[in-house]
C-alpha cells in the first residue's frame, strides 16, 4: 500500500490509556489508514519520529479561543501546544442569533475575553453567518456548544427575572437549532450576566433539549471553592431531572469538591470535569462585584457604579471580594470613547490616572492602586465606568489551596481543559503553556500521572464525553490529528510576566492529515473543519 505519508517509529500512545508501543502511522488523505510495523510500506512523505511519543491531537474541552482562530497575534497559540480540537462557547459566551443592538451589548460584554474584530457591528447576527465566519478559515478543528449566553440574551435581553413558559420555548428552538448545526452540549457560565438569572426549571428545559440530540450539560456552575455545594447541588439537579451526563467547568478538587463528586456520583448523576494546571484564575473585574451590581445591560452598571451611594453600599463587600495581593491586571480597557463624543454622560469626566491605564497590564492592583492612592472601591467602580470594558484579572490562588491541583489532576473524572483567554497585554499564560506545563511538571517532574494517562485525559476521554465522532485516539479509520512530541524535553515557558512564549518540544502537529507544525515550524495551509 502506497500512503501519503507516514510516521516512523515513535513511542504511539494512543489516547485510551494502554501503555506505549513501537510502531508507525500510515495516513491516507484526511485519515490514519494503518498502525503498526510499516518498514516496507511507501510514502510520498516519511517523518522520522524516533524517540519521540506520537499521540492523538489534543481536544481542549474549555477555552475562549474561537475569535483567535480567526486570526491576530495567537492564531497559533494552541496548535503550538498541539491542541487540534477545541470547543467553542465555553461558560455560554457566543454572539449569535442576536440583533444589532443586543450584538453590541454581547460585544462589550465579552470584550476582556476576545478581540472581537472579525465581528462586524451594527447589523444583526444569525446563526448561520456567525458559522460563516469560520468555514475554510480554521488552522485547527471547532466543536460547537450551544451557548446559554446568546440564547438568554435574544430572548429576554438583559432581563434578570426567570423566564416564562413561553419564553422557554423560544430559547429552545434556538438550543435546537444550534444541536442541529452539529453541536455536541448546552454550555452556561452561571455567575455571568445574564445566564445566572435563569432558574433550574430553564435550566433542565433546554438541557433536555441538548439531550434531545445527544448532547451533554457543561457549566461554569453557580458556585465554586466556598460555594461548591451550592454549584454542584444544581448541577446534579439537572443531570438527573433532565437525563443529560454533566460536566462541570474548571473546577479544582478541594476536600468539598471531592465529597460533592461522591456524593453526585451516588445520587445516579453521570459526572465529568475540566481544570488546568495553574494555581490561577482569570476573569472580569465585574465578576467579583456584588450580584446586584452587575445586572442589566453595560451602561446600566456603568450608572449604578457610577452613584456615590451605591459605592458607599457595596465598600465593605468589595473589600472583602478584591484580595489586592494576589489579583493582576490581564489587560486594561481603554478609556471610553463616547465620553469624549458627549454621546453618554455618567458620572465625572475621566480621572487623569486613566492615562496611563494600559502601563498597569501585568501588575498587581494593590500595587497600582497604592501608587495612585485611590480607595478600592472608588477604583474599581471608576475603572468600570470610564473604560470600554470591564478590565481583565488574574486572580492568584490563596497558597493553601496550591496543594488541590494535584488531586484535581488524579480524579478519575477530571480531563483537561486551559480555559485559555487570548487577548490583552498578559494574559494568563494557561492559554500558552498548559499542556506542556503538564508533560513537564505534572508527568515528569511530580510523577503525578504516567504520560499515557495524561494523554488519554487531553485526548480519548473529552472525546468520548463530548461525543467527538473519529478524533481523540490513534486507531485506523479515524482523523489524522496527531501529535509529535520530545517526552524528555518538551516544556512550557509562558509565565505571568511574558505569557505569550511558545513552548518547546512539540515538533509536527497534524490536522485532518496535513502538516500544521513541522519540525516546529508553523506551515501554510487551514486544515482545521467545523466538526460535524
Ligand atoms: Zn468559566
Amino acid at each position: 500500500m502506497v500512503f501519503d505519508r507516514i510516521i516512523r517509529g515513535g513511542w504511539i500512545v494512543d489516547g485510551t490509556g494502554a501503555g506505549r508501543r513501537k510502531g508507525d502511522v500510515g495516513i491516507v488523505g484526511d485519515e490514519i489508514v494503518a498502525i503498526g510495523d510499516l518498514s516496507g510500506a511507501e510514502a510520498e512523505d516519511i517523518v522520522d519520529a524516533a524517540g519521540k511519543a506520537v499521540c492523538p491531537g489534543f481536544i481542549d474541552v474549555h477555552v475562549h479561543s474561537e475569535l483567535a482562530l480567526l486570526g491576530g497575534p495567537d492564531r497559533y497559540a494552541p496548535l503550538r501546544m498541539g491542541v487540534t480540537t477545541q470547543l467553542a462557547s465555553p461558560d455560554g459566551f457566543s454572539w449569535a442569533p442576536l440583533d444589532r443592538t443586543r450584538l453590541g451589548e454581547m460585544k462589550q460584554y465579552l470584550r476582556p475575553f476576545y478581540e472581537d474584530g472579525f465581528i462586524e457591528e451594527g447589523r444583526d447576527l444569525s446563526l448561520d453567518d456567525f458559522l460563516a465566519l469560520f468555514r475554510g478559515n480554521l488552522p485547527s478543528n471547532l466543536v460547537l456548544q450551544a451557548p446559554h449566553g446568546s440564547v438568554r440574551q435574544a430572548v429576554l435581553g438583559w432581563e434578570t427575572r426567570a423566564a416564562t413558559d413561553e419564553e422557554i420555548g423560544r430559547m429552545d428552538r434556538l438550543v435546537r437549532e444550534w444541536m442541529e448545526r452539529g453541536a455536541k452540549a448546552l454550555a452556561t457560565g452561571l455567575e455571568y450576566e445574564p445566564m445566572r438569572r435563569a432558574d433550574l426549571r430553564e435550566l433542565v428545559a433546554l438541557s433536555r433539549a441538548a439531550a434531545a440530540y445527544g448532547g451533554i450539560y457543561v457549566a461554569h456552575q453557580r458556585g465554586y471553592a466556598d460555594k461548591v455545594t451550592i454549584g454542584c447541588e444544581e448541577t446534579f439537579a439537572i443531570g438527573l431531572q433532565a437525563d443529560i451526563p454533566v460536566h462541570i467547568s474548571h473546577l479544582t478538587v478541594d476536600p468539598a469538591a471531592a465529597s460533592e463528586l461522591d456524593r453526585g456520583g451516588k445520587l445516579g448523576a453521570d459526572i465529568s470535569f475540566d481544570m488546568y494546571p495553574y494555581p490561577a484564575g482569570s476573569t472580569h473585574l465585574l465578576l467579583n462585584l456584588p450580584e446586584a451590581a452587575q445586572a442589566g445591560t453595560p451602561k446600566q452598571v456603568r450608572e449604578r457604579l457610577a452613584d456615590p451611594a451605591f459605592r458607599k453600599r457595596i465598600e465593605a463587600e468589595v473589600e472583602r471580594a478584591f484580595p489586592e495581593e494576589r489579583i493582576r491586571f490581564a489587560s486594561v480597557g481603554r478609556v471610553r470613547s463616547d465620553w469624549e463624543q458627549g454621546q453618554i454622560v455618567i458620572g465625572s469626566s475621566p480621572p487623569d490616572w486613566l492615562t496611563d491605564a494600559t502601563t498597569w497590564e501585568g501588575k498587581l492592583l494593590g500595587e497600582v492602586r497604592r501608587e495612585l492612592g485611590i480607595g478600592l472601591t472608588d477604583f474599581i467602580c471608576d475603572l468600570i465606568v470610564h473604560t470600554e470594558y470591564p478590565s481583565l484579572m488574574i486572580f492568584h490562588w490563596p497558597e493553601e489551596r496550591y496543594p488541590y491541583l494535584e488531586p484535581t489532576f488524579k480524579h478519575p473524572l477530571h480531563m483537561v481543559g486551559t480555559d485559555g483567554i487570548y487577548a490583552g497585554a498578559k494574559p494568563h499564560p494557561r492559554g500558552f503553556g498548559s499542556y506542556p506545563n503538564i508533560f513537564r511538571r505534572i508527568v515528569r517532574e511530580n510523577g503525578w500521572l504516567t504520560l499515557e494517562q495524561a494523554v488519554r485525559k487531553m485526548t480519548a476521554y473529552p472525546a468520548e464525553r463530548f461525543g467527538i465522532k473519529r478524533r481523540g485516539k490513534l486507531a485506523p479509520g479515524l482523523y489524522a490529528d496527531i501529535v509529535v512530541f520530545d517526552e524528555t524535553e518538551i516544556r512550557d515557558r509562558a509565565t505571568f510576566a511574558e505569557p505569550r512564549l511558545a513552548p518547546e518540544g512539540v515538533e509536527h502537529v497534524l490536522v485532518n492529515g496535513r502538516f500544521a507544525i513541522r519540525d516546529g515550524v508553523i506551515q501554510q495551509g487551514l486544515h482545521g473543519r467545523i466538526v460535524e
